[in-house]
């Protein structure tokens, strides 16, 4: 036993001595970019001190970002009626409020969340400002996550919060996934991406001296970012406007079309009995991630088409200690039948979280669409998926996948070998589990993973939109896909006509 102990401590040994020389090296010049480095953020946005991470200290620490974060504005309701009510209190929705806000000076908006924070779900878990090398190009996803990453960063900017410019390497581990590369290359160009460069082996080892590959396609633009306090940023600005609500634990249940024209929300607090809560609105607009189609359905769409199976992305982090052991985000070439796969290896900058360096996600197909654990279960869920005949095509055509990922969700060791191909020093002692997150993904005919958003329109007699898919990278593009869906609810609404122009 002890032979063993320390055969593996010797074997540690060049591992740690690299992560120290890398560390020491963290200051050498790296690409064209000052702001590359990575930064601990250690205050919130507006603040100026260092808070000693203890006792009394840490509790005002935390009163702060009480402060900052949106205060509750439940569902107590002064106003009622509203020109548009969203909702959705993700990204999407928050972005897309705040888009026609500045868009109508006169018009009033209403966000409905039915948890008691926003954006707690799918966009409070994640980190990345993609590039755009990944997406089709004369796409929407294209078109919207390059624009939407610079509006991400200028939005990061002007508000003081932590992004970050780490830059990011697709690797690729032979010279069959090097033609990936080559792709991704090529169809990033094509999409605007700008400083694209592809690595060969000793230039990847020569930027990120733990990473071992036959090539990589190398991002400089690519970030980080905290997306809770994008959203918490983009509620203050809501609410700023002075002609908006945030309505949290309203889950909105039941639209009806009113004689007048009007759409009368009904909701309740979740896991209450009582009482019914209500808004009035002219048009309504549904962002609802996981449950985007059922509030279609609601809404009188087609809830049948388009629905949502969800996956389970679960991260481990690596010990402090081997925090630097990468500096920037370090991806797989992707695979998986057009879901989003492939652990990689990603440093954060997270209020809430720390400075983390996390790899994953997995993508595990869950038994409840908010199943952040493996046991979770809520039978309708289920049972919807498991009558859904795209997510079976999809299960067929991809079985190793499916197993693979379930496997890897259960096992930690097979979930590091994902990451072991491009980084062989990691080993199991050296990682921690870290957060859970929870991806939607909509499945049409024949198993295809839909891989662009989809908008259902003027339903509800005209009044409503319906966002039905947004998946990675919605958060990056947000504030382009908000200027994409109020286009859209003009044009539909007519609103260019509407006096709260
Ligand atoms: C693990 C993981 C990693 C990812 N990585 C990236 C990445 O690196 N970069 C990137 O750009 N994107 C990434 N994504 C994708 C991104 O998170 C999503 O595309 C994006 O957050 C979608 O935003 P949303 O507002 O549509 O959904 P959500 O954030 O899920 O928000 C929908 C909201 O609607 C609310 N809601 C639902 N039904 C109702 C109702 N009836 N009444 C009231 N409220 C309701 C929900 O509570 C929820 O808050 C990742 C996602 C996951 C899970």
């Amino acid at each position: 036993m002890q032979s063993a102990l320390s055969s593996r401590a010797m074997l540690r040994a060049p591992l740690r001595a690299s992560i120290v020389t890398l560390s020491a090296r963290h200051v050498r010049p790296f690409s064209a970019s000052s702001t590359s480095y990575l930064h601990l953020w250690d205050h919130l946005p507006g603040e100026s001190v260092n808070e000693p991470s203890e006792g009394l200290a840490k509790l005002k620490g935390r009163m702060r970002e009480e402060r900052f974060r949106v205060k509750p504005l439940l569902n107590t309701a002064e106003h009622d009626r509203f020109d548009v009510v969203i909702v959705g209190g993700g990204i999407v929705g928050l972005a897309t409020a705040r888009e026609l806000l500045n868009r109508y000076p006169k018009m009033t908006v209403a966000v409905l969340e039915k948890e008691r924070e926003v954006a707690p779900h799918q966009t409070g878990h994640n980190s990345g400002i993609h590039a755009g090398m990944y997406y089709e190009p004369g796409s929407t996803m294209a078109h919207t996550c390059v624009r939407g990453s610079e509006l991400m960063y200028k939005f990061c900017e002007e508000n003081k919060l932590p992004a970050q410019r780490c830059g990011k390497m697709i690797v690729a581990t032979s010279a069959e996934e090097h033609k990936q590369v080559e792709k991704l290359y090529k169809q990033g160009n094509a999409n605007g991406v700008k400083g694209l460069e592809i690595f060969d082996a000793k230039q990847v080892s020569d930027m990120e001296p733990n990473i071992k590959a036959y090539s990589a396609l190398y991002s400089p633009n690519t970030g980080i970012v905290d997306y809770s306090l994008v959203s918490d940023a983009l509620a203050s600005q809501i609410l700023d406007s002075g002609r908006a609500d945030i309505k949290l634990a309203f889950e909105a249940t039941n639209f009806k079309k009113l004689a007048d024209g009007s759409v009368e929300i009904t909701g309740i607090e979740p896991s209450q009995n009582g009482p019914t809560l209500q808004v009035h609105a002219g048009n309504v607009i549904t962002c609802g991630g996981f449950y985007a189609d059922r509030l279609a359905g609601l809404t009188g769409g087609n809830a049948k088409k388009d629905q949502v199976v969800t996956f389970r992305g679960t991260y481990y982090q690596l010990k402090p200690e081997y925090r630097t052991m990468v500096r920037m985000n370090i991806y797989p070439v992707p695979s998986g039948g057009g879901i989003p796969v492939g652990v990689h290896i990603t440093p954060t900058v997270n209020t809430r979280r720390g400075h983390a360096l996390i790899i994953g996600p997995g993508a595990c197909f869950t038994f409840a669409r908010e199943g952040y654990k493996f046991w979770d279960f809520k039978a309708k869920d289920v049972i919807q998926s498991f009558t859904n005949p795209d997510f079976w095509a999809f299960a067929l055509k991809n079985i190793s996948l499916s197993f693979g990922e379930l496997y890897k969700d259960l096992n930690k060791r097979a979930f590091l070998r994902a990451a072991q191909r491009y980084a062989p020093d990691l080993t199991i002692d050296m990682v921690e589990p870290s957060f859970t997150g929870v991806m939607s993904q909509v499945f049409r005919e024949g198993g295809i993973a839909a891989s662009d958003y989809i908008m259902e329109r003027k339903v509800l007699g005209g009044t409503t939109l319906n966002v039905r898919n947004a998946p990675s990278p919605a958060c990056t593009a947000s504030l382009a896909i908000a200027e994409m869906i109020a286009d859209i609810a003009a044009e539909d609404f007519q609103w260019s006509k509407a006096e709260k122009k």
